[in-house]
């Protein structure tokens, strides 16, 4: 039922490296099982992630004006109105939740993660995550209970200045939503269209498909199960962990955040050894009484192709033929991912 389509390919051309020898270089062109939309795999190995002058983001010159940093936040950032927060705002240890000053959508909350200004991924630990998680968590079901008309809720993070975050300051996005954006109307739609074709939710098959297989699969952290993404989003490869059982916002217990923070701790240890040091990631909720659209999060690395002019890891194709291109090899990226799943991980 779930078809792993892959359309290998080469390019062939007089390779002045080698005297102008005749050269073949190989790439691939995948078709993402569900939304049919298509991904390259090419150039294997081509980019290494860049090392980020973190200490240098802390000095007074590069830091500038951070409206998230203690002395500022209470005074220079807003507040919901009563009838959204009653308190305006809300506070977990670190987590602290505010609308978003330059609002996307009707309900927009920021999540500012840490007191610290710059936190590096070892500083992610697990009530880090836990906090910001839960507080933005509590916030997309109080929306959904005081605006039901609102069907979709995402969270959002772009993590350090590669992934296109404004500010480093960690913080995390929180939308209620009818515009979900065009990757999830399009999964959405596939899924519904799959359990018309197949009566079976997409997301427990690919579960069980990439289980039996082992190819892409990392592992579980509780409820939640980690893939290595068949069609990468991302130059660095994509890594997707499903919540088969989990459809709306409302189901989303505790207990699923803590399952997430779990995995992800895995995810940024993984992250630590290879040099990953930026990141986009996102959580998407469907809508309530539906069975085939279930909760699941992406996460993919970012990084400037070099530190010399800080070039973007996305061009052309990202932005203007809506193409992503990886060079990392799925396969390899849930094997390398995977040992940090186990119990004896590193
Ligand atoms: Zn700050």
């Amino acid at each position: 039922m779930i078809t792993f389509t892959s359309i290998p390919s080469e390019s062939i051309f007089l390779d002045p490296r080698k005297g102008f020898e005749q050269t073949r270089e190989q790439f691939e062109v995948r078709i993402d099982p569900l939304t049919n939309r298509t991904g390259h795999v090419s150039h294997l190995g081509a980019i290494t992630p860049q090392q980020l002058p973190l200490e240098l983001y802390n000095t007074p010159g590069v830091k500038g004006f951070c409206p998230f940093c203690i002395p500022y936040r209470e005074k220079k950032t807003p507040k919901f109105l009563r009838d959204v927060l009653p308190k305006g705002r809300s506070i977990r240890n670190e987590a602290f939740l505010i609308p978003n000053l330059f609002p996307y959508d009707i309900y927009n909350a920021i999540v500012v993660m840490t007191d610290e200004h710059v936190a590096p991924l070892e500083h992610f630990n697990e009530k880090r995550l836990y906090d910001a998680l839960f507080v933005g968590i509590e916030f997309l079901k109080r929306i959904r209970s005081i605006d039901p008309r609102l069907p979709y809720h995402i969270m959002a993070w772009n993590y350090m200045p590669p992934s296109g975050g404004g500010l480093v300051h960690p913080h995390q996005q929180f939308f209620a939503t009818e515009h979900p954006g065009n990757q999830f109307m399009d999964e959405l739609r596939a899924s519904e269209q799959f359990l018309k074709t197949h009566g079976l939710n997409y997301w427990s098959e690919l579960v069980m498909e990439e289980k039996r297989r082992g190819d892409r699969f990392i592992g579980h952290a509780g409820e939640g199960t980690w893939l290595a993404s068949f069609v990468p989003l991302g130059v660095l490869g994509d890594i997707t962990c499903i919540f088969p059982d989990v459809f709306s916002i409302n189901d989303f217990s505790d207990r699923h955040i803590r399952d997430l923070v779990t995995g992800l701790l895995n995810v940024f240890r993984y992250y630590r050894t290879h040099d990953i040091f930026s990141f986009n990631s996102s959580l998407f909720f469907g809508p309530e009484d539906q069975g085939y659209f279930s909760c699941h999060l992406r996460i993919i690395p970012r990084t400037f192709l070099n530190t010399r002019d800080n070039a973007s890891d996305f061009n052309f194709f990202q932005t203007l033929l809506s193409e992503p291109v990886s060079v990392v090899s799925p396969e390899k990226l849930s094997e390398e991912v995977s040992s940090f799943f186990s119990e004896d991980s590193p």
